[in-house]
């Protein structure tokens, strides 16, 4: 036992992630079948790899530039401008980072002052508050509803602003309710952020995956790029989760402030890695379509089954989520996610680790082979039975 008071305050408040233990439950078990992953199930594409073997043959492994390869960043500026509507500058407004992961973190160590409070709007990604505590900020939060699809309303946005309000982070499609807001919603949420002259860290890493409505970035609507820390990168519509890449684009102040921290902590991102990127920013789009195209069959089928088997979904309109109410079992989504796992070995997440709003539902990937997403409703089915 080592002496208290040898951990930080601010990590003993920290409380651990609640996705790990229903997966350190799952993988002691045989035969299940996992809703749990928030990661492609596709390989990484073979020319990708390819490239970084390549990278590897040529000798390639010393550091690259803080900020990343200038040639990825120029390439990561040309795919922003293109497929976003995004300009940024590939010399001082681009940092590659290790994943959205560690994007998230250095925007905010980067513009949040102690005590200043950052809007996180739940249910939402489990990082996004105990980043802002480890930032020296306070996570405040807005809680979205089923009612609203999960959407952020600007009145709800604009009630929870207070003097102390630095920032709001905004994930869109989101993790894990698959919600996306449309280019009039963002719009709407944009006029009250311009008016109280709030910063928006908008994690856009499922930008890729839309399904019904052509993807808006919150940086393209009029006046917001002066005041957006934009995160992408290629974990999710590239289906590269292990090789840790992702990038921040950001005004010209704020990147160099990111920079500064960047460069004491990481260094660099991964050479290997970058050369993967831009390979997959060369030629790798055919591949992403052809995934989201498959995804978004899957979305179809497990949507359309949730609701037939009397699990009320919303259709997400983004990444690759389920996020069905449970309310009428009566149980909570913990004892939902546990029960399930037990008696018919089919892991999910339990809304509640993304927040209170997230209660009452859970979280199903469907990132996930057709066959494996049929035994898990009909097991599912199996289950809901037994329970009425
Ligand atoms: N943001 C969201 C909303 C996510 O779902 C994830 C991954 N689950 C990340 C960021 C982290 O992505 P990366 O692998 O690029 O660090």
């Amino acid at each position: 036992m080592i002496k208290t008071g040898y951990i930080s305050k601010t990590i003993t408040d920290l409380k651990p992630s609640g996705i790990r233990r229903f997966f350190d439950l799952a993988a002691n078990m045989e035969g299940v079948v996992s809703l749990g992953v928030g990661e492609p199930d596709f390989v990484t594409s073979w020319s990708i790899r390819e490239a970084a073997i390549a990278s590897l043959e040529e000798g390639r492994t010393s550091y690259t530039a803080n900020a990343g390869l200038l040639e990825l960043r120029e390439e990561i500026s040309r795919y922003m401008d293109k497929e976003f509507r995004v300009p940024y500058h590939p010399e001082n407004q681009i940092i590659v980072t290790v994943g959205a992961s560690q994007a998230l973190d250095i925007a905010l160590r980067a513009i949040v002052n102690p005590g200043e409070e950052v809007l996180v709007v739940e249910p939402c990604f489990v990082s996004y508050a105990p980043l802002v505590s480890m930032a020296g900020g306070v996570p405040k939060t807005i809680h979205t509803l089923k009612e609203n699809d999960f959407k952020l309303m600007p009145e709800e946005l604009e009630a929870a602003i207070t003097a102390q309000t630095k920032a709001i982070m905004i994930c869109s499609p989101n993790n894990p309710t698959g919600t996306q807001l449309g280019k009039e919603e963002l719009i709407h949420i944009a006029e009250v952020i311009k008016k109280h002259d709030l910063l928006v860290i908008a994690d856009e890493i499922y930008a890729e995956l839309a399904y019904d409505e052509e993807f808006t970035s919150i940086a393209a609507i009029d006046g917001m790029i002066d005041r957006t820390i934009l995160i992408n990168g290629f974990s999710k519509g590239f289906a590269m989760t292990g090789w840790r890449l992702g990038f921040v684009c950001a005004p010209k102040e704020i990147s160099e402030a990111m920079l500064k921290i960047h460069q004491y902590t990481m260094m660099c991102a991964s050479t290997i890695a970058q050369y993967a990127a831009l390979e997959a920013l060369k030629n790798g789009m055919p591949d992403v379509e052809e995934m989201r195209r498959s995804y978004l069959r899957r979305r179809n089928y497990i949507v359309k089954s949730f609701n037939e088997i009397g699990l009320e979904c919303h259709n997400p309109g983004g990444a690759f989520y389920a996020f069905p109410s449970i309310a009428k079992t009566g149980l909570t989504s913990q004892q939902f996610a546990e029960q399930l796992l037990l008696e018919e070995r089919v892991a999910v997440v339990p809304g509640d680790v993304f927040g209170d709003s997230g209660e009452g539902h859970i979280r199903c990937s469907y990132a996930s082979s057709l066959e494996q997403l049929q035994e898990a409703i009909k097991r599912i089915e199996r289950f809901l039975i037994k329970k009425k």
